[in-house]
């Protein structure tokens, strides 16, 4: 049987001002911004999509932009760390530029036979670029980036734990995670091809606090699922073994289950398609606010109550 995941899908977190983390992501990482609608759960405040030019699974991060929501704290218990793959090479190219925009850089580190460097977007959400070779997915077209060191999408989420063990019993037994490699308090695992995006790691650091959610913090991680039949599957499976699992969730982009893995962190499992191009072109992918259908009725309040974005 096909395993149940392969890889991530998304990356969700928390901003406070919709204007700046747009700016942040499409203007300095030179991410795509491929879907404008709303929180399906919140219509008043934005969804906002960043990915590669085709949206593909594996590149996307979101923010649920709030405004003025105070600043978590990163820590235990949460997506810790959110990494980009960039190509062999290019870490130089990202220093100079991320210094260009006064970020504060991490000194860079080798992890597991790759280069790293640290840093924080506008509310404290914590980012890394690794550099990673042959890394098959194509860079986004960006005005100033040269393709040669455009980011290619997720390389791996970290996650920090105290307690592991059952969380990789988790993602090894009913995910479909292998593990990949192993480096001081760091275990990788890997899912389908193998690849960079299907990376989760999991760190056991004792002096990170307990995390708290806030700005600046991730939300949830989903995984891939290649169909709803698998996603059914999936929630079945993991039912049977005692997790509390939400209904089929339909994101309009994504079909979607809910469930938290052990120590707390919020896990979605979301299908491959329908996917971006479902109700805009992909050439028109971000250019205007897209609401799902119950909420079209409702179109000139909600965009009255959006902060404008440009
Ligand atoms: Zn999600």
């Amino acid at each position: 049987m096909a395993p149940l995941t392969h890889g991530i899908h998304h990356i969700t977190a928390m901003a406070s001002d919709a204007r700046r983390n747009l700016a942040f992501y499409t203007q300095i990482l030179g991410l795509r911004l491929v879907k404008q609608t709303v929180n399906f759960d919140d219509p008043g405040t934005y969804h906002l999509y960043y990915a590669n030019y085709e949206g593909a699974p594996g590149t996307v991060l979101t923010f649920f932009p709030w405004p003025g929501l105070r600043r978590g704290r990163p820590g235990t218990g949460q997506v810790y760390a959110t990494a980009f793959s960039i190509p062999a090479g290019s870490l130089p190219y990202w220093q100079e530029r991320l210094r260009s925009h006064q970020l504060a850089l991490a000194a860079p580190v080798q992890r597991i036979g790759g280069n790293v460097i640290g840093f924080a977007d506008p509310d404290g959400l914590i980012l890394e670029l690794i550099e990673t070779a042959g890394d098959p997915r194509p860079p986004t077209p960006h005005p100033d980036i040269p393709a040669a060191h455009a980011i290619r999408g997720f390389h791996s989420a970290t996650l920090a734990l105290s307690q592991p063990d059952e969380t990789a019993a988790l993602l090894t037994g009913l995910m479909g995670y292998r593990e990949s490699r192993r480096e001081a308090n760091r275990v990788r695992y890997a899912a389908g091809d193998g690849q960079p995006g299907t990376f989760v790691d999991v760190l056991v650091d004792p002096s990170l606090p307990r995390g708290l959610n806030g700005a600046g913090t991730v939300h949830h991680i989903a995984y891939r699922t290649p169909d709803d039949a698998t996603e059914l599957r999936a929630k079945a499976l993991l039912e049977r073994n005692g997790f509390q699992v939400s209904p089929v969730m339909d994101r309009n982009y994504f079909h979607s289950i809910y469930y938290r893995e052990p120590e707390g962190i919020l896990f979605e499992i979301a299908t491959d398609p329908p996917g971006f191009t479902v109700d805009e072109s992909l050439e028109q992918l971000g250019s205007g606010l897209r609401l799902p259908a119950k909420y079209e009725a409702r179109r000139a309040d909600i965009e009255a109550a959006l902060p404008p974005l440009a």
